[in-house]
């Protein structure tokens, strides 16, 4: 009879833990501004400000016909995740008072190009592709981190440092809103796309002319990660990550760069230019950086109390030219892609 009852007492424990550990299948943690409506209220005045009139331009990767990362055992293909975290952000920057403009707000196909052309001619001041990640062999089911991609390498021409700022910021938030680290790869958890595809990099970050970044959420391959990913309320925690790096990133400023030498025709082979330099936080010096064309130039001088950049050309060629620049504020944050397009006509003197 005795062992009858513990038979019996050892099977209810069996269901019982069962239970449990059916029920904690998926596991994560919500944010403090999910459980607390004073932290959420607290963040809300702190940060919207910065985010209120800022236009964002989402894209939510793959749809459509385009739906190979099926995600572990199929659950849910990884297009339609990309799409419920991207509807979640979208509702989280449009309650903040930003202006959102999507490639896609439906399970429809968008060509990779038309993405970018979408959003340079939106209007947006930055892109940002939402994506879940899926390991290079198809029966890897452990692989799983959180990624935030940018365009080229540093010492690229095509490399623009205010993305990889913008990536700094989202990544930091979203993995410590899913509680991932950053991968291997990276000791912040962003990366180049050329570690992807060397010297090309992802169609969407390379052709977007705005400041642009790709963010590969989680692994919807991995065993557990799969579980909390087909749940909305864990999508929601995505896509909260995603905001709140974005408000922040704001917050820190962005120097804006104003050419005043228009027009921009030179008749004399050796000129100067001056912009104004411009930012809430004030200009770190030693950030400078000017190119003509693709070569450097150290001739210039910075005026800090108003705030003028003069760039000295020497001997230039008759012909197009382009003056690139970069500066970042006391916060780090670069300033967007700035090219200045100079015409030199012939020396007439
Ligand atoms: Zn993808």
């Amino acid at each position: 009879m005795v062992s009858t009852k513990i038979i019996i007492g050892v099977l209810l424990l069996a269901v019982i833990f069962y239970g449990c550990s059916a029920g904690k299948a998926s596991y994560y943690e919500l944010p403090a501004e999910f459980r607390q409506p004073e932290k959420r209220l607290e963040f809300a005045e702190k940060y919207y400000p910065y985010i209120t009139g800022k236009k964002i331009f989402i894209d939510p990767g793959h749809g459509g016909t385009e739906r190979g990362n099926k995600g572990f055992e199929s659950f849910e293909a990884e297009a339609n995740l990309n799409l419920k975290v991207s509807l979640y952000l979208r509702d989280y920057l449009k309650r903040a008072g930003a202006v959102v403009f999507m490639s896609r707000t439906k399970d429809t196909t968008v060509d990779l190009k038309q993405r970018s052309i979408m959003a340079d001619s939106s209007g947006a001041d930055i892109f940002i592709s939402v994506h879940h990640n899926a390991p290079a062999s198809a029966n890897n089911i452990w692989t799983d981190y959180t990624a935030t991609y940018y365009h080229a390498r540093k010492n690229n021409y095509e490399y623009e440092p205010c993305s990889h700022d913008l990536a700094k910021y989202v990544q930091r938030d979203l993995a410590y809103a899913v509680r991932n680290s950053g991968g291997l790869g990276s000791f912040n958890g962003t990366y180049s796309d050329y570690t992807v595809y060397p010297g090309d990099g992802f169609s969407v970050l390379r052709e977007t002319k705005i400041p642009a970044i790709l963010v590969e959420c989680a692994f919807s391959t991995n065993h557990f990660e799969a579980g909390r990913l087909n749940e909305d309320e864990f999508n929601r925690i995505e896509a909260w990550g995603i905001f709140k790096g974005l408000c922040r990133y704001f917050k820190a400023d962005i120097p804006r760069i104003t050419f005043l030498n228009e027009p921009n025709i030179v008749t004399d082979d050796s000129t100067s230019f001056t912009f104004l330099l411009s930012d809430s936080t004030g200009i770190d010096p030693g950030s400078i950086k000017v190119q003509f064309d693709s070569t450097d130039v150290n001739n210039l001088f910075y005026d800090e109390d108003l705030y003028l950049l003069t760039v000295n050309i020497t001997n230039a060629t008759t012909g197009i030219h382009s003056l690139k620049i970069v500066v970042a504020n006391k916060n780090g944050n670069h300033s967007f892609p700035f090219r200045k397009e100079i015409i030199f006509l012939p020396n007439i003197r």
